[in-house]
């Protein structure tokens, strides 16, 4: 927590020389956050008064996002990660410990004020977890003993800053190096447009086949050419770095070691579609790599890279803010990212229009991955022929994937498209895999039996989460996990997401407990098709697939538990009857559920 000032001078020093203005709100309130450890109700009322807004307006972007508070967090707030490959490094003995060590409640603040420990989605560190964030900073590689030393710190009071740096260091782990990871040459993208011209760039991302990185798979030069045709008065180019799918990491990474790359592909976006203003959306999670990009946006203006009369083009101005993310992972849709860099809740947007057309402060926008960025900048140095020269048809280039899991060697690896999963498994050193779920919660899970498919865009798509799964583990505990995850996820917006995932996590819970019936597993399957036919965004659509594929795949790890054929209740009504009879001094045999009088 950030310390000194009151709400007013805050915010004051927030709005700066250039003003107030609403679509900064977010920021506002996550600097509030930071200084505070919550947004104090005076500083709601004025926001509220500055901004021309209600107050229950602030106080529902406030809400909305799990890293901003109404009420006080502790002067440490420690938020664990739930992820499932967190669990299965043991961070839940270790969330247990420190809760014990600190004698805190889960999710309450000591009565001191202290501390917090809570826990929050993943975190991005699952090569290197078992993770927490402690005010926003990652603490990876956490053990009984780093859990200790945590204890004694947070006891003593002891600053962040004092804290051992190596607690703070997070490896990159590159495994594997391909097209994009092996470049060395100096960025020379920009040259290129300059001598080119904008249509020849368009051409060459074309003839590349470059598909959107984050998952979907949109072609990129569609994308740029539908912005650049869209008539407006300001274009924007946005670059997502929100990478909130549990199991993936490998923005972190480039955004730590290829931060150059991604912003010469966001200028290069720029000179294309003519825009002026560009922002790098930067999950909450990733609080520890906004100074460093801040540096390597300061250090490209120096160089003429990034400001006015880019490498001295009069008239070609291009800039990039930061903008933080607060912990939402329906925001790496990208319209749900545009309502939340307008400073608002992030709900997605009926489509169409489509960014392109209508996207921030409804203007032309581009939005891509941190890594279609920093390919559309290599093809545009180094062409369509030699992007094209990896992988395959549909799937050109190469795709990283974040691996972790049950493996010897979780990190990074730079594929061509068109890898199997099994030679993956190799490479990673997984043995005894028994499935690999690809793409995080929203992707597929892979049986053994499907060890050859492939990683490409018509076979297993993915943004870059690949989590292995050996025969020791119960991969229920993996849907359950899931299942969870998507609850607290949803935006809340439409009925079949917001109600259906809450039916079918109760489902997945009435199974694990043991007492569900065949009857249930028909309730899981009719509820899943209804929340991914009918839901509004794709996180609705997405979120019944972990459920839906164990079911065709894996009957057995929901067979063994079953209880019968027949409903069968999700509780034990006669022990929760308990109390109201030893009230009414009850203890007869007819007080008893089940007993007929
Ligand atoms: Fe929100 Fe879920 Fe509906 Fe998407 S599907 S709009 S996340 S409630």
């Amino acid at each position: 927590m950030e310390s000194g000032g009151t709400v007013h001078s805050v915010i004051d020093g927030l709005a700066g020389s250039e003003g107030i203005r609403r679509d900064r709100l977010l920021q506002y309130l996550y600097a509030l956050q930071g200084h505070f450890s919550h947004v104090p109700p005076e500083a709601i009322d004025r926001l509220a008064s500055d901004l021309e807004l209600p107050a229950s307006h602030i106080r529902g972007v406030i809400a909305f996002y799990s890293f901003l508070h109404e009420m006080p967090r502790g002067d440490f707030d420690i938020l664990f990660s739930d992820s499932i490959t967190d669990h299965m490094q043991g961070s839940r003995e270790l969330h247990r410990q420190l809760c014990e060590r600190l004698g805190v409640a889960s999710g309450q603040p000591r009565p001191d004020g202290r501390v917090t420990v809570d826990l929050t989605s993943c975190t991005g560190m699952c090569d290197q977890g078992p993770a927490l964030l402690v005010n926003g900073l990652a603490v990876a590689r956490l053990d009984a003993a780093r859990i200790d030393t945590i204890a004694g710190l947070v006891e003593a009071g002891t600053a962040l800053a004092d804290w051992p740096p190596e607690f703070f260091a997070v490896e990159d782990n590159i495994r594997r190096r391909d097209l994009l990871l092996d470049d060395s040459s100096e960025g020379n993208a920009l040259q290129a447009l300059q001598v080119r011209g904008a249509e020849a760039i368009l051409e060459s991302l074309e003839r590349s086949g470059l598909r959107g990185r984050g998952g979907a798979g949109f072609p990129t030069a569609t994308k740029w050419r539908l912005c650049r045709e869209s008539d407006a008065d300001a274009h924007y180019v946005v670059c997502n770095a929100d990478e909130g799918e549990p199991g993936t990491f490998k923005d972190r990474v480039l955004l730590n070691s290829h931060a150059d790359r991604m912003v010469e592909g966001m200028t290069l976006c720029a000179g294309v579609i003519d825009a002026r203003q560009g922002y790098i959306y930067l999950r909450a999670e990733y609080r520890h790599l906004r100074e460093p990009l801040e540096a390597v946006l300061q250090r490209r203006r120096e160089a003429g890279l990034l400001g006015r009369a880019i490498l001295g083009s009069d008239g070609f101005d291009f800039d990039i803010e930061i903008h933080m993310g607060a912990g939402a992972y329906v925001c790496g849709e990208e319209s749900s990212l545009i309502e939340s860099l307008e400073g608002k809740r992030g709900i997605p947007r009926k489509r169409p229009p489509f960014p392109v057309n209508r996207g921030f402060h409804n203007r032309p926008t581009v939005v891509n991955n941190v890594e279609t960025f920093m390919a559309a900048a290599l093809i545009a140095q180094h062409g369509a022929d030699w992007f094209r020269g990896a992988g395959t048809g549909p799937s050109s280039g190469t795709k990283l994937l974040s691996i972790s899991g049950d493996c010897e060697r979780p990190g990074i690896y730079e594929y061509p498209y068109g890898v199997s999963i099994r030679e993956i498994l190799a490479d990673c050193g997984a043995r005894d895999a028994q499935a690999v779920q690809v793409a995080g919660a929203a992707g597929a899970t892979v049986a053994a039996s499907e060890f050859d498919r492939a990683i490409a865009f018509d076979d297993l798509p993915t943004g870059g989460s690949f989590m292995v799964f050996d025969k020791s583990r119960d991969l229920l505990d993996m849907v359950l996990n899931f299942s969870r995850f998507f609850v607290h996820e949803s935006c809340g917006f439409c009925t079949p997401c917001r109600v259906g995932g809450v039916l079918l996590r109760d489902l997945v819970e009435k199974v694990h407990a043991g007492h569900a019936s065949d009857y249930d597993l028909e309730e899981m399957r009719s509820i899943g098709s209804l929340i991914r036919t009918s839901s509004h965004c794709g996180l609705g659509t997405t979120a019944p697939n972990p459920v839906l594929d164990t079911l065709d795949k894996f009957p057995e790890i929901y067979r063994r538990r079953l209880t019968g054929n027949g409903f069968e209740p999700a509780f034990d009504l006669d022990a929760a009857l308990s109390d109201a009879r030893r009230i009414a001094g009850r203890d007869d045999e007819t007080a008893h559920a089940g007993v007929e009088s």
